[in-house]
């Protein structure tokens, strides 16, 4: 592909290096995220997954290499510029992260809240939007976050990461907890808000049914690098052990197979 047709970058990672005291956790690790597309992180427990979303979303800095998200290069970044960032995207941690004293529709409000001027009315207005479009109904508005079950938290937590109209989307474990119909319904979920918005989206997650049905490419830490990265089908062709573990075992042949009647829906 030349440079006229290949996708522009909304993340770009180049030679990262990350450490805990002498533990390395990345090491001089690159990855590209294209605009639009699905993007999934997996790798093992302690791969460095969270750490490199929490570098992603300005929690957290690299010992070093650069960053450039959405265009704006980390290195330096004035506290303008990252406060202007943080509106762009939107993040579902993996815990949810909502708080237990306020409504279902003052969570998802809250970012607005804290960003924008606009007038209560309209906040819960458009809260009420936000959830409705996560699959929700009205009424989960006004309850209170240990009303709701699993399924419904994550879907109010996505409502929240959505409520800025983000052009980048990160999910920490979306279907994590979730039994196989409330998973099915979060991939379906996932795969339609890319279809109606502008959206790139990168997800860490374990769940093989995920990472079949809706993602477009998958890079697979370990070691401090990318061991694996393209779409599932060819990653699945792969023999790097890191990458392997992922579709050996009779759960990652069923996820597979499912993929094929999913996708062409
Ligand atoms: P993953 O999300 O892939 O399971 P993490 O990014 O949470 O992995 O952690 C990667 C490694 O970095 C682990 O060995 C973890 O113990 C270590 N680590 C993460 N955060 C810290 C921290 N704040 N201080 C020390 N070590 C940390
Ligand atoms: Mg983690």
């Amino acid at each position: 592909m030349n440079a006229a047709t290949a996708p522009a970058a909304v993340i770009e990672i180049s030679q990262l290096t990350t450490r805990f005291g002498s533990h390395v956790v990345h090491d001089d690790l690159d990855l590209v995220v294209r605009r639009g597309e699905i993007f999934a992180l997996v790798g093992g427990s302690g791969s460095g997954k969270s750490t490199l979303l929490r570098e992603m979303i300005l929690l957290q800095q690299p010992a070093a290499g650069s960053l450039r998200v959405l265009g704006v290069d980390y290195t330096g970044i004035a506290e303008a510029a990252a406060h202007a960032l943080r509106q762009r995207w939107g993040v579902m941690f993996q815990s949810g992260g909502l708080f237990g004293s306020l409504t279902v529709r003052e969570n998802v409000g809250l970012p607005l809240r804290e960003h924008t001027a606009l007038a209560d009315r309209l906040i819960d207005e458009i809260a009420d939007w936000k959830l409705a479009l996560s699959g929700l109904e009205s009424t989960v508005g006004g309850q209170y976050p240990a009303e709701l079950s699993g399924g419904m938290m994550k879907r109010a937590a996505l409502a929240r990461a959505l409520v800025l109209d983000p052009e980048l989307l990160f999910l920490d474990e979306p279907t994590a907890g979730l039994d196989p119909t409330g998973a099915a319904e979060v991939d379906q979920l996932i795969g339609e808000l890319r279809r109606q918005f502008d959206l790139s989206i990168v997800i860490i997650t374990h769940d093989l049914d995920l990472l079949w049905q809706v993602t477009d490419r998958v890079a697979v830490l370990g070691d401090g690098k990318v061991q694996g990265l393209g779409p599932m089908a060819e990653l699945a062709e792969l023999a790097a052990p890191a990458v392997q573990a992922y579709f050996t075992g009779p759960r990652g042949r069923a996820a597979e197979k499912g993929s094929a009647t999913w996708k062409a829906k």
